[in-house]
């Protein structure tokens, strides 16, 4: 390791080999080694000696809501980066709708990384999104970049990101195919919803049924559809529903070029713990029943669900209403999803280096991120030092998000994250963070 200026030394580094004792040497950002524990450190390179924390890759979190410019009163580059820096998250990719503009033209995605440029603690890429009117752009925006295109299916929330219909989805799904670009979708079925009862109010039960899980079923079943046709890359957003899990599996079975992810609260929070009027607990599709978690679980053990992202999309505390119907539909995560997710694995008998699988290395290669996500000799030196033995309890006044409601608070959660690293520098450590450090990330750079 002559070359190197940082060395990293833990008990336990979480490698694609598993878990070992290792020296890590950082040069130029880049991890050059992964070398035995006891490896000399060359004169001049300073080591770090981390005991028995973790050492494991940065998370990747393809999920994310930043909502800049435009609707940052929600959140913003700023907040969302620093929350995800401190959560162990290194790269984040941001959503193209509830920012004003929306990254729907190659313009939109200028103005978009112009705001961002100067606020990233952590790197930053963007999806671009596909609307009824816009397949000319999406060449454009995927010559500009982004790293795929999301799509809804049934009304996204937000006036100015409408869905596509049937006829729309095979319109935009062939031009995506065209360049082999990624289609990731909010698979939920529009006639599905509207059919289910809409009673509103305060009952999570009543909220639950208005959003069935057959309005996921259907809707996935036609994405499939149409991805075996086109020979298109698809990617199920959020999934909830695990009556759909055999339909993903069989379509993967068959050479069908689709992923599938699905979310913390998903996996950790239960329909039967959320009290009434408790809207913080509001995400579409929705948080379902025990029985319906045990099954996500399996899947993602046997591959069937791909990895673990956060959609984190928060709004400010007015909008989270006590009625289900009314209220904002969107969980706020960024921080805590690593150690919610490692809590619930750990007593579900999985290892770190299977949430490592999840929330990193797939979702770096869902998005071609061939630097990230894996801590071996060329890739970027983004890590995260994690204490998984030690817990805390969930305060919603330590968040870095910009509005400080969560589906969390109170919770006692394993894992806290000691510090992060970005290209061998540490942004974060015990709650202080340098200036933001970030890279703008592009599709293959
Ligand atoms: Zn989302």
């Amino acid at each position: 390791m002559s070359d190197a200026e940082l060395v990293l030394r833990s008990t336990r580094v979480i490698t694609p080999e598993g878990t070992r004792a290792a020296s890590v040497a950082v040069s130029a950002g880049t991890i050059t080694a992964v070398l035995p524990y006891d490896a000399a450190v060359p004169s001049g390179a300073r080591l770090v000696d981390l005991g028995d924390d973790v050492l494991l890759p940065g998370l990747v979190d393809t999920h994310v809501h930043v909502n800049d410019p435009g609707r940052t009163e929600w959140e913003g580059f700023w907040t969302a980066t620093r929350a995800a820096a401190a959560g162990g998250i290194t790269t984040l990719v941001d959503m193209p709708l509830n920012s004003l503009p929306p990254t729907t033209t190659a313009d939109h995605l200028s103005v978009k990384r112009r705001v961002a440029a100067d606020k990233a603690h952590i790197d930053v890429g963007f999806w671009g999104g596909a609307l009824p009117d816009n397949v000319k752009d999406l060449r454009p925006l995927h010559e500009a970049g982004v790293f795929g295109f999301k799509a809804f299916l049934s009304p996204s929330g937000v006036d100015e990101f409408p869905h596509l219909d049937q006829d729309r989805l095979a319109r935009s799904l062939a031009e995506i195919a065209g360049f082999d670009g990624l289609l990731i979708v909010h698979a939920e079925d529009p006639h599905h919803l509207a059919s289910a009862p809409q009673q509103g109010g305060p009952r999570y039960a009543d909220f639950l049924a208005s959003r069935p899980r057959d309005a996921e079923d259907t809707a996935v079943a036609g994405l499939i559809a149409q991805a075996r046709r086109l020979h298109a890359r698809v990617h199920v957003l959020h999934l909830s529903s695990s009556d759909a899990l055999p339909l993903i599996a069989a379509a993967k079975a068959d050479g069908v070029r689709v992923t599938a992810e699905t979310c913390p609260h998903y996996l950790t929070l239960t329909a039967e713990e959320v009290p009434d009027g408790a809207s913080e607990f509001k995400c579409c599709p929705p948080i379902r029943e025990a029985a319906n978690q045990d099954l996500l679980w399996q899947a993602l053990a046997d591959g069937t669900i791909d990895c673990v992202v956060t959609d984190h999309s928060p709004s400010t505390a007015d909008l989270k209403t006590g009625d289900f119907a009314t209220a904002w539909g969107g969980i706020s995560g960024l921080q805590l999803s690593l150690a919610a997710v490692w809590t619930e694995a750990r007593r579900r008998g999985h290892g770190l280096e299977d949430v490592v699988r999840w929330m990193s290395t797939r979702t770096a290669a869902l998005v071609g991120l061939d630097r990230k996500g894996a801590i071996e000799a060329g890739r970027d030196a983004d890590f995260a030092v994690l204490a998984p033995d030690e817990t805390f309890t969930v305060d919603p006044a330590a968040l870095q998000h910009r509005n400080r409601v969560t589906a969390y608070a109170g919770k006692t959660l394993h894992g806290v994250v000691k510090s992060t690293w970005l290209r061998g520098e540490r942004i974060v450590a015990d709650g202080e963070f340098t200036a933001p450090k970030g890279r703008l990330l592009t599709r293959d750079h």
